[in-house]
């Protein structure tokens, strides 16, 4: 199993400085649990970086001044570390062999996407997360956000999701990541549509479309949705689609590591996937969903 999705900070934190004995315990319980390779994956817009190329660009997309507003404060805390040094970090903790590889949570930024690629070159990524957490400058899953979960009611839940498969599909065609991360996240509060089949479809046809994969998270379970990312008639269309699987805990600390894993995999066994994708400098290559203890993924750069 793979944890492709980890956090080093919570959201309730910012500017933390880096430790290298936090990512060697990411690794003891995720390899604990039976996961033989972790990808971190920060958010990008945790970094000064991403602020001088992306900022205040949310006043361009969000026509409400309450969301602007508070998307501003948001920014403003959340953008406060170093890229460089968290890449440094991730690559000690590789030399360190500690069995990590270097990846980013990379949000959708309408019209700014060639922005992010030109940031994101410079840097020798393993694999590229795409997420859409953001409707305009609406934070729609940020669910201890007062003036965010309002939204939820003035807002009609079938245009929820269309605007959210929309980005979805316009981040996946943009090339700018290698996997689709929580990808109906959209569900987050518990509101589903009576009939989400055709979303689902789009979903799933975006990313065989764009080559990607889709991430199995257990975040969900930890969520109002109380279900993993995706839900199992999305799961099931991307295995149709022939599109790869990561899994995934989406922990911002310690305790989440590898959460759920076994449910993960009971999950992708119940559709009859045995193979995952792993990835090296945004190169996808597959293993197998459940190697044996001590088998390990092995590194395709060595030998
Ligand atoms: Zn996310
Ligand atoms: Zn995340």
């Amino acid at each position: 199993m793979l944890d492709y999705h980890l956090h080093l900070w919570p959201h309730t934190q910012s500017d933390t400085p880096l430790d290298l004995g936090q990512v060697a315990a990411y690794c003891e319980r995720a390899q604990a649990a039976g996961v033989v390779e972790l990808a971190l994956t920060e958010h990008l817009f945790r970094f000064v970086q991403a602020d001088s190329v992306l900022g205040r660009w949310w006043e361009d997309d969000e026509p409400s001044a309450v969301l602007r507003a508070s998307m501003a404060d948001y920014w403003r805390f959340h953008a406060r570390a170093d890229l460089d040094a968290y890449v440094e970090t991730v690559e000690e903790a590789r030399k360190a062999g500690l069995p990590v590889v270097l990846g980013l949570e990379v949000d959708y930024y309408p019209g700014r996407m060639d922005r992010v690629a030109g940031l994101l070159e410079g840097y020798p990524f393993d694999v590229l997360l795409g997420s859409v957490h953001w409707v305009g400058g609406w934070r729609f899953d940020d669910v201890g956000d007062g003036p965010s979960m309002d939204q939820w009611s003035v807002r009609a839940v079938d245009d929820c999701w269309d605007a959210y498969t929309r980005a979805v599909e316009e981040l996946a065609a943009s090339g700018a990541c290698d996997v689709l991360a929580h990808p109906d996240l959209i569900k987050v509060t518990g509101r589903r549509p009576e009939n989400p089949g055709e979303w689902w479809d789009r979903l799933a046809e975006s990313a065989a479309a764009a080559g990607v994969a889709a991430e199995l998270s257990s975040a969900g379970w930890r969520k109002p949705a109380d279900e993993q990312y995706p839900a199992e008639p999305l799961l099931a269309r991307f295995a149709a689609h022939g599109v790869p699987f990561t899994t995934a805990s989406d922990a911002h600390h310690e305790g989440h590591v590898a959460d759920r894993v076994d449910d993960l995999r009971a999950l992708l066994g119940s559709i009859g996937v045995d193979r995952l994708q792993a990835y090296r400098r945004r190169q996808g290559h597959s293993v197998p969903l459940a190697p044996l203890a001590g088998a390990g993924v092995g590194d395709p750069r060595k030998g």
